[in-house]
């Protein structure tokens, strides 16, 4: 690997091997032994390999070996082929991000890090998808814009509580596991905003400060390992699939973005809908445009379409509306007094999308919203089944994927080895679940991510 490397590589590589040696020995010293090095593959599984703390120089300068493989792996570990991805053949080295290495709380004696993947010769691995996500984020900054996102974690203990939606009484049941949870992140340094139990019976969410966009998907990782790990000490199985029983409300992961330029929101302070500036409009407009195709990323497994169904709060209709939580796209304009908090959800999306994938993906069709110059439709207030205008989404993967298939924006971005493999794992998928009963397909998903 050494001989691939030109000399500026070789110096970014004994920089990053000085840095993280002196981080090592900090970690050593804090009795961390282990670092986990994570990212996360097409069907929105975390994959990780592990080095000791002593190797941390070592691995941050080439890498750890993974084979590239795992990008057509299927939610149950079985693999299929794409065009571009498959076959035993080929190694990548992961390469951990140090900015964000992380002693974990609930984990005695770990770390954690981010890791981007490259080939041997030291070029970006075409289809990894951590670095997708920061090319959208430089794409956007080279027009200007800059991006803050936070996604909404939601996820379901068993054995669940008997207290009532949003009851007091189930966080008393459990106040010292929801305590935890939030000790551990808040040790982890993640600033967290609000906790609370949701709808269904041992429900649980979870939403932290806004962040830049590979920052937010780093931080959906962390925190959804942290609440693995925290609930597995309290002897509770954590669910992060998108459907626990298909007859319930299910698990989202709800994105948050503003845009920002120069130090100002662009979602507030315009002449646009609900105060939004041209450039913001335009930007939602090209998301909502695009959101029957980023389906086939942001809800990406057979299980999502049983959890995207109306009157679940589950952004089922296409459409926008101010504080409508029936609409795929909720714009909040924060209170008076705190306009800078205005920013959009896309509530579509759920917890067995690749996070790094629906950032970049959300940011290049909102970036083709701006080229265009599109403009929202008119805003859809209360339930959007009543509501002219308000198409109902895909209602199942393959739909999504003809969407997607047909996406010359997302093709472009993703570029054809990634955009191939994600077709080639939803296809997958599908066919895996095929004949299968909702509450099969739950049963089997819901533990899996
Ligand atoms: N659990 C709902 C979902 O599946 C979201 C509820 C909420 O708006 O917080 O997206
Ligand atoms: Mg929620």
């Amino acid at each position: 690997m050494e001989q691939g490397h030109g000399a500026g590589q070789r110096e970014q590589a004994q920089r990053r091997a000085q840095e993280a040696g002196l981080a090592a020995a900090r970690l050593t010293a804090e009795g961390v032994r282990a670092v986990a090095l994570t990212w996360v593959d097409v069907a929105g599984l975390t994959r990780v390999k592990v080095v000791p703390t002593t190797r941390l120089a070592q691995v941050a300068a080439y890498g750890v070996g993974m084979s590239p493989v795992f990008d057509v792996y299927l939610v149950d570990d079985s693999v299929t082929t794409s065009p571009h991805i498959g076959g035993p053949d080929g190694d990548l080295r992961l390469i951990p991000d140090l900015d964000r290495l992380t002693v974990l709380a609930a984990q005695p004696g770990w770390a954690w890090a981010p890791a981007d993947r490259f080939e041997q010769s030291g070029r970006p691995h075409t289809a990894c998808q951590r670095q997708f996500a920061r090319r959208m984020t430089e794409r956007a900054a080279e027009r200007g814009i800059g991006l803050r996102m936070g996604f909404e974690t939601e996820w379901v203990v068993d054995p669940p509580l008997a207290g009532p939606a949003y009851g007091m009484a189930r966080i008393v049941e459990r106040s010292q596991y929801v305590g935890d949870v939030l000790g551990a992140l808040e040790a982890q340094g993640v600033e967290v905003l609000q906790i609370h139990p949701e709808y269904t019976p041992g429900q649980f969410e979870v939403s932290v400060a806004p962040a830049d966009p590979v920052g937010a998907a780093d931080l959906a990782v962390l925190v959804r390992e942290t609440i693995r790990a925290v609930s597995l000490q309290h002897g509770l199985t954590p669910w992060f699939g998108p459907v626990i029983d298909p007859e319930g409300v299910g698990n989202g992961a709800h994105l948050h973005l503003s845009l920002w330029q120069d130090g100002r929101n662009l979602c507030r302070g315009g002449d646009g809908p609900s105060g939004m500036t041209a450039t913001s409009e335009s930007f939602l407009a090209g998301v909502l445009d695009a959101l029957p195709a980023l389906l086939a990323i942001g809800a990406p497994s057979p299980a999502s379409y049983l959890r995207l169904a109306p009157s679940r709060w589950a952004g089922a209709f296409q459409c926008w509306g101010p504080e409508n939580r029936e609409a795929a796209l909720r714009f909040v304009p924060g209170p008076p007094g705190a306009e800078d908090a205005a920013n959009a959800e896309v509530k579509s999306f759920d917890p067995a999308a690749n996070p790094y994938l629906v950032t970049g993906a959300v940011i290049a069709a909102g970036l083709a919203g701006v080229d265009a110059g599109l403009r929202l439709p008119d805003p859809v207030a209360g339930d959007p089944v009543n509501a002219e205008g308000a198409r109902r989404l895909p209602g199942s993967l393959p739909e999504a994927v003809d969407h997607f298939m047909e996406s010359a924006t997302l093709r472009e971005a993703l570029g054809d080895a990634l955009f191939e493999a994600i077709v080639a794992v939803r296809q997958g998928d599908t066919k895996l679940f095929d004949g299968r009963t909702p509450r099969e397909i739950a049963e089997a998903t819901r533990g899996r991510y």
